[in-house]
């Protein structure tokens, strides 16, 4: 094994001498301190002359000049196999929720099995001695709360093996061997249900195709405007405050994603810690059950230093990509990408290397590419289909889009849901822009129906201006009804309260119905003159509207209260004229 004397420490960036042996960069190293703890750390650059310079996971606080470091040649990795999901863990996969269920946070040098080995899956082998298999191919399975989870031939298996093993149907744990496989040459290999994948690699697609089934989500203004498909990405960039981790929350709790992973890189202190508190109380409104037996959560506190968010998010994609594998539709929530982006800016500083725009890494761009690019939909061997989406925040300061990360994020991604103080301040939640978003995903409406509200917005927007500077007698009455038509869309249909269990969520027959709704609006003439008389009709058919939009479809009245909202709008050409 290589080893290595520390040299400098200037925060998580530590300098090595390597005493004997050869360092790759990428490869994890640890670092022996005083007490004889073990420091987690990367190799992130290899030097001339024999010294390498590591990015330190955890506190190195306590680390000197003169602490040995062994290197251990293999690269940081995740460990993939039944038993993630439900479970909190950070960047480096230590389950924070198992070791520390009331302080949220690991003892530095602490390093506990990735998976819980002490649990017995029920597994069942579907292969048979003498069969040939390949990296990947399916080997059994085990029930994994809702789901029939897959054990795979570990992926990095190269060329055909045959097996020459194979346990019969019951109860394993993680670490017990399953199948033992024999290459051409007689080498014979050993295999677990769990197997570790280097996490900075992308798993490669059996067959990659293009994302074009919309997601529902729940949020009318995403699944009709601008929807995110499944295997898609999505850049959602806002000033703080605007409501992203709310925007996120509720995705992570209604949109049609079978798993959903969380990277909680918080913005405020202990937010992450509150995700990881607040989500195994939720109940999954799909299942009845809690919610986290879908849900995987990684996530840094403040406590720990920047170089874990990198990780985390690496961990998040790695362990998406499986569950992709999987055949399932997957949905990672980053919160916040710009929070990594910091520690990369961080990490390069104190390398010293040539800063692009922003003192961000020059290579900031590619490396915000490449994690989105991990997501896609994967025709898999089996006929199957898995999918992974991103939805990753950004926190650009001032609020203000051109800076590098968001740029680089929009030029990624495949949505763009950019979230307005303006409309933040007005409390029109959720407070995406309704004219400048973004989505290159097909809707659940018809085109020819996103186009038609988007028009509508568009001239209620323009109106809106002339109004502003020309007060309400400059305008016609027309031009006043068709700004008032836009002004209920987007009362009535765009905005949302992520907070009422029923108008929090909308799925896509309710949205049809609240569409054809909408539409009836729109699409009746009003013949009524003057400002406040065609103001005061708008507000009777709003009210009702909402008052609808609380009620839940199978709820005594909400048949009536249709009648009525329909009546409301017909009425127009007798409304009398002051109402
Ligand atoms: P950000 O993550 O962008 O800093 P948050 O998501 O924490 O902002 O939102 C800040 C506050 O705005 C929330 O605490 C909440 O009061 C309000 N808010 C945001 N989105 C909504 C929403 N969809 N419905 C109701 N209130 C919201
Ligand atoms: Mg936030």
């Amino acid at each position: 094994m290589t080893k290595g004397k520390v040299v400098s420490v200037n925060e998580s960036l530590v300098g090595v001498e390597i005493i004997n042996g050869a360092v790759i960069n990428g490869e994890v190293a640890y670092i022996i301190i005083e007490d004889g703890k073990r420091l987690k750390s990367e190799v992130i650059d290899v030097k001339q002359g024999g010294v390498v310079y590591l990015q330190v996971f955890e506190d190195t606080g306590w680390m000197k000049v003169g602490d040995s470091v062994v290197f251990t040649g293999l690269p940081l990795a995740a460990k993939l196999g039944p038993g993630i999901l439900g479970s909190v863990t950070d960047g480096l996969q230590n389950p924070l929720y198992e070791l520390a269920k009331k302080e949220w946070f690991l003892e530095r040098g602490i390093e506990v099995s990735p998976l819980d080995n002490t649990i017995k899956w029920h597994f069942t082998p579907t292969v048979r001695k003498g069969d040939t298999v390949t990296g990947g191919a399916v080997l059994g399975h085990v029930p994994e709360k809702l789901f029939q989870h897959h054990i795979f031939a570990p992926f990095s298996i190269q060329g055909s093996h045959t097996v020459i093993d194979i346990v019969s149907v019951g109860d394993y744990t993680i670490d017990q061997t399953i199948v033992t496989i024999e290459d051409s040459t007689g080498n014979a290999q050993e295999l677990q249900m769990a197997f570790d994948w280097p996490v900075k690699k992308p798993m490669p697609f059996y067959e990659r195709s293009v994302p074009e089934n919309p997601m529902p989500t729940g949020i009318r203004i995403l699944d009709a405007l601008f929807p995110i498909a499944f295997g898609g990405t999505a850049c959602n960039p806002g000033p703080f405050g605007a409501g992203k981790t709310v925007l996120q929350h509720s995705l992570a709790r209604h949109s049609q994603a079978d798993v959903v992973i969380i990277a909680a890189c918080g913005e405020r202190a202990g937010e992450a810690v509150e995700v990881f508190k607040s989500f195994p109380e939720l109940i999954d409104p799909r299942t009845g059950k809690s919610l986290m037996d879908r849900t995987f959560i990684v996530g840094n506190t403040s406590s720990m230093p920047v170089a874990a968010r990198e990780a985390s998010v690496y961990l998040a994609t790695t362990v998406g990509e499986y569950y992709r594998k999987q055949g399932l539709n997957v949905l990672i929530l980053a919160d916040s990408t710009s929070r990594w982006a910091q520690a990369l800016r961080e990490t390069s500083g104190r390398k010293e290397e040539i800063p692009g725009p922003e003192a961000f890494p020059m290579y900031i761009s590619t490396l915000i590419s490449a994690f989105y690019d991990r997501a896609g939909v994967e025709l898999l061997s089996d006929g199957k289909t898995g999918s992974l989406s991103i939805i990753g925040t950004v926190s650009p300061a001032g609020g203000n889009f051109d800076e590098p990360v968001t740029q680089a994020t929009l030029l990624s991604t495949g949505v763009f849901w950019g979230l307005s103080r303006v409309l933040s301040d007005a409390r029109k939640y959720p407070a995406i822009d309704r004219i400048d978003s973004t989505s290159k995903y097909p809707s659940l409406l018809q085109k020819e129906e996103v186009a038609y509200l988007l028009e509508l917005l568009r001239d209620g927007k323009s109106i809106s201006s002339n109004i502003l500077l020309m007060g309400e007698k400059g305008i016609t009455d027309e031009s006043y009804i068709r700004y008032q038509k836009s002004e209920l869309l987007d009362a009535v249909f765009l905005q949302q309260n992520s907070f009422d269990e029923v108008d929090g969520v909308t799925d896509p027959d309710r949205l049809r119905l609240m569409f054809d709704m909408v539409k009836e609006v729109i699409d009746t003439p009003v013949s009524i003159k003057g400002k406040e008389e065609i103001r005061s009709h708008f507000n009777f058919i709003r009210q009702a509207f909402l008052d609808w939009n609380y009620m839940k479809p199978n709820e005594d009245g909400f048949e009536k209260q249709k009648t009525k909202l329909v009546n409301l709008v017909k009425q127009h050409e007798h409304a009398p004229k002051n109402v």
